[in-house]
């Protein structure tokens, strides 16, 4: 199994491969560029950035719940604006305690404006597809310009997840793959530790919001190997597996071992600091200002329905190719119909349909589609899935 993936998880991971703890695949830039803390540390409005959640899974237990989305939801939020536990941050650090004043939504609106739930659900057959291409064809990126995806996949034990640096993904890769064991504080999670309380997806922001490893872009740290950043000391640990509890020194200076860009578990890390928040912002104002511009956040409105007067029927739905949509309602009111996939790209419209139409989706992928129908007093979308 040659592939790219598995020859940058090689050489990225080799020297931690052999040790028990957290791995963290995502590969830093080659040229680190140091960002001004003044120019995007001070306060500004609120960034929200829309979330997908991509469940791809062969084990039914990896189908993960909802429940255990939202408490990844909650961590996110807490540590991204500094409203989680900092009580272990040592006195040396709390005037670099950041809040980022980054947020996130689990998505409400795709980029056609279609209403979603932001979680995106696709059985597979392949084992450990965590670490294949065929993930993203399984389940492909929504709008990653826009849209921050998230892959939760299989990814075989030994690899908490892995993230893409700004500029270094094709957009239908572009984003975060993470096991479905390290989502959150609840279902999975619970028999984690110490991944167990949701940190995997924080640092992988990190990394996809452009921050290396505080130790710097070596796996093990130099005292020359750093991370861009003015305010987190130069380091050579990774505290891979370990959770200090007082000051650890290297390169003649304290760690700040709790920052969420090391290796340590998850109760350890609390705290991005203001250099880490100035890089985050500055990505979103260049690299990633896309993520800026959406309305993915914004909730759709379905106007009240008149359940009579709009009462269908998609059959079968999962489908291998054919469906249905029938009209059931008393009055057979024509409407209208729109194919869409999951990237909002229409693929098949119809008007003036009359009591049913029959439509095949035999020559294309596996994967989720949503169909717009239409009278002419409301709208409603509805998932088809094609297996
Ligand atoms: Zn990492």
């Amino acid at each position: 199994m040659q592939n790219t993936l598995t020859l940058i998880f090689c050489l990225l991971a080799s020297a931690v491969f052999s040790q028990s703890g957290r791995y963290c695949a995502a590969v830093s830039p080659e040229v680190i560029t140091s960002i001004p803390v003044t120019e995007y540390a001070q306060s500004r409005d609120i960034i929200t950035i829309s979330v997908i959640f991509h469940v791809v899974w062969k084990e039914i237990e990896d189908n993960i719940s909802e429940e255990q989305i939202l408490s990844q939801m909650q961590v996110l939020n807490d540590d991204f604006r500094a409203q989680n536990d900092q009580s272990n941050v040592l006195f040396g650090f709390q005037d670099d305690i950041a809040d980022t004043e980054i947020e996130f939504c689990l998505a409400q609106r795709l980029p056609n404006g279609m209403a979603t739930s932001g979680i995106i659900r696709t059985q597979t057959d392949e084992n450990i597809i965590g670490l294949k291409q065929v993930l993203y064809t399984t389940s492909p990126a929504v709008d990653s310009e826009h849209y921050m995806n998230v892959w939760v996949a299989d990814l075989g034990g030994g690899l908490n997840g892995m993230a893409s640096f700004p500029g270094t993904a094709s957009p239908d890769k572009d984003g975060i793959v993470i096991d479905p064991n390290y989502v959150g504080t609840v279902g999975l999670a619970e028999d984690a530790q110490p991944y167990h309380l949701g940190r995997t997806l924080t640092h992988e922001i990190g990394h996809y919001l452009n921050l290396i490893h505080v130790f710097g872009p070596t796996t093990g740290g130099t005292c020359t190997s750093d991370d861009g950043v003015e305010d987190t000391p130069l380091s050579e640990n990774t505290y891979l597996g370990d959770c200090p509890t007082g000051i650890e020194f290297s390169c003649e200076s304290s760690d700040m071992w709790m920052n969420y860009m090391y290796f340590t578990d998850d109760a350890c890390m609390s705290m991005f600091s203001n250099g880490q928040k100035a890089r985050m912002i500055a990505t979103l104002e260049n690299e990633r200002i896309g993520l800026q511009n959406t309305e993915g956040c914004l909730s759709v409105s379905i106007s009240d329905l008149d359940e009579d007067a709009f009462n269908f029927q998609i059959y079968p739905n999962p489908t291998i190719d054919f469906f249905e949509i029938k009209n059931l309602s008393s009055s057979s009111t024509p409407f209208d119909i729109s194919l869409y996939s999951s990237e909002g790209k229409m693929i098949f419209e119809q008007e003036s349909v009359r009591e049913s139409i029959l439509l095949s989706l035999e020559n294309y992928q596996t994967g989720l589609y949503f169909i717009s129908i239409k009278t002419t007093e409301v709208e409603k979308v509805v998932k088809v899935v094609k297996l």
